[in-house]
């Protein structure tokens, strides 16, 4: 970008000044981010230093309009990129469900990587003049810019197709697959060496080729409870390959947008990880030490069903109730009817409260903003390990829509592939009633013994329409 500037002292220093301003506003935009109070002016605070970032590369794309003659076609490449990128970005924003937002997201992790690679392969192409020791770090950082680009794009696109459920959820075993990502890591810090002292086409070429299939299989290999971690994973990698082609560029905000996504995505990785009982190594290195499911089918039983009408008899002679949503309420759009429900128990005199898994829903705080949208009090949506304690002496547990968040195999099954997660303990109530439309296991492909016990019964139906058809018998 620097080239193309005629007045490079004044152009570049104005829009380096201009990247600052923007760099400290996307800060802004995260701390505002990070609490729900204050989330509206994080996302003004990120337009703006976006706005402002937009300007500032448009002016210096100018600037080289007047200086070498091929500042107009920059020009046009930009206007054009901006007007395609922004219109499909406009209308994807427009039509997405909040349940499609992960695989969305993750769609948009593979844009990033793609465009690292392309920046990478750039640098080979077209080597600007620089000094043996410069130009031994632009080969560096050519060969790792390519290789974190091309590991966030394949492993982007099969986060995606997993959560579009255009892919198993299960995880892919191959045998030696540890074996597999430690080898092709070896292989690509001996390769970079190589192309540091030898800048090759060939080298480089092998290691997009070995990227592409390292991202694609780090990926395969995780199981669907661990696809939370896996997204802000690739948000981290994502802002890693944005932070490599920034150097490559030359370009200050990308380096240090970048480096704000890549060590945020990692620190929320490494969050969720905790809060879920995950080792953060072995989610990050593709489910590393992490034995196959034995696969074994277990006898569970009989499961009961109830009918809409007597879960509103129970209800009604219930002290306190808990309710524990997930995925399934936010395809049902069942928020509305639930939040009435709520209403109308509580004007009873019934205690009712909601119990929130961190990872319910298809993405973290997924549970709170439909509640929220439903209007329903702040103070009485807990947080699991607030509710975990009052569950033993409640009377009746409305599981609405949610299936591995309280699976009981997590907390008593070794063996269970969600073994180790913290749930929901809503087995240990005096009753349980389930909504859900068959017996079709969660999001992790396990199925839940919690379907089976001796004060569980299952409402079948959509979520919405039996949460109607209850306050209809009320
Ligand atoms: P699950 O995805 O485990 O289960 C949801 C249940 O909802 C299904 O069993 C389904 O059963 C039922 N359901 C679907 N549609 C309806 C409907 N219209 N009416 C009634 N029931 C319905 O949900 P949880 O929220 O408990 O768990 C979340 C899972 O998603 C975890 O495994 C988590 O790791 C994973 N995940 C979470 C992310 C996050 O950031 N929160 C991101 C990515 C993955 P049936 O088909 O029989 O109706």
């Amino acid at each position: 970008m620097s080239e193309n500037v005629s007045g490079p002292l004044t152009a570049e220093s104005i829009a380096g000044a201009a990247y600052i301003v923007a760099a400290l506003l996307f800060i802004l935009s995260l701390a505002g981010l990070s609490r729900h109070e204050k989330a509206r002016s994080g996302v003004i605070y990120g337009i703006t230093g976006m706005v402002i970032a937009l300007a500032a590369t448009t002016w210096l794309t100018l600037q080289g309009a007047w200086g070498t003659g091929h500042g107009l076609t920059g020009l046009a490449l930009l206007a054009g990129a901006v007007l395609v990128g922004g219109a499909i970005g406009l209308w994807r924003a427009r039509v997405v469900e909040m349940t499609g937002m992960p695989e969305l997201i993750a769609l948009l992790h593979s844009f990033v990587g793609l465009a690292a690679v392309l920046v990478g392969w750039n640098g080979h192409l077209e080597v600007p003049a620089l000094s043996a020791d410069l130009m031994a770090v632009h080969h560096a950082e050519v060969f790792i810019g390519v290789f974190i680009g091309a590991v966030t794009f394949t492993g982007s696109i099969v986060a995606f197709l997993k959560l579009s459920a255009r892919m198993k959820s299960s995880p892919l075993t191959l045998p030696g697959k540890n074996a597999i990502n430690l080898g092709a890591l070896a292989a690509f810090i001996a390769l970079t060496v190589w192309y540091v002292n030898d800048s090759q086409l060939w080298l480089l070429i092998i290691v997009t080729v070995l990227a592409l299939g390292l991202g694609w299989h780090l990926v395969a290999s995780i199981g669907g409870g661990d696809m939370p971690v896996v997204v802000s994973m690739l948000n981290s990698y994502s802002g890693w390959a944005a932070a490599a082609a920034g150097f490559l560029l030359n370009n200050d905000l990308l380096i240090i947008t970048g480096a704000l996504v890549g060590s945020s995505g990692a620190y929320l990785s490494y969050i969720m990880c905790k809060a879920m009982n995950r080792s953060f190594i072995s989610v990050i290195a593709g489910g590393f030490g992490i034995a196959a499911p034995s696969g074994a089918d277990t006898e569970y039983g009989e499961h009961r069903e109830i009918t809409a009408q007597a879960t509103a008899e129970m209800l009604s002679n219930a002290t306190s109730v808990v309710i524990t949503p997930g995925y399934g309420m936010a395809v049902a759009q069942a928020q509305y009817p639930v939040a009435e429900l709520v209403h109308q128990l509580r004007e009873r005199g019934v205690n009712v409260r909601f119990g929130i898994h961190p990872v319910a829903g298809r993405l973290p705080g997924h549970m709170n903003v439909l509640l929220a949208e439903a209007k329903v009090p702040y103070d009485i949506v807990l947080e699991m390990d607030e509710i975990n304690e009052d569950l033993d002496g409640t009377s009746v547990v409305l599981v609405i829509g949610a299936n591995d968040t309280v699976n009981p195999s997590a907390a008593e099954d070794p063996s269970s592939p969600i073994a180790g997660m913290p749930v929901l303990r809503v087995w240990e109530a005096d009753n349980v009633v389930v909504f859900k439309r068959s017996m079709a296991a969660g999001y992790a492909g396990v199925q839940n013994p919690l379907f089976f016990r001796e004060n569980s019964q299952m409402l079948f139906g959509d979520a919405k329409q039996r949460v109607e058809d209850i306050l209809r018998a009320f």
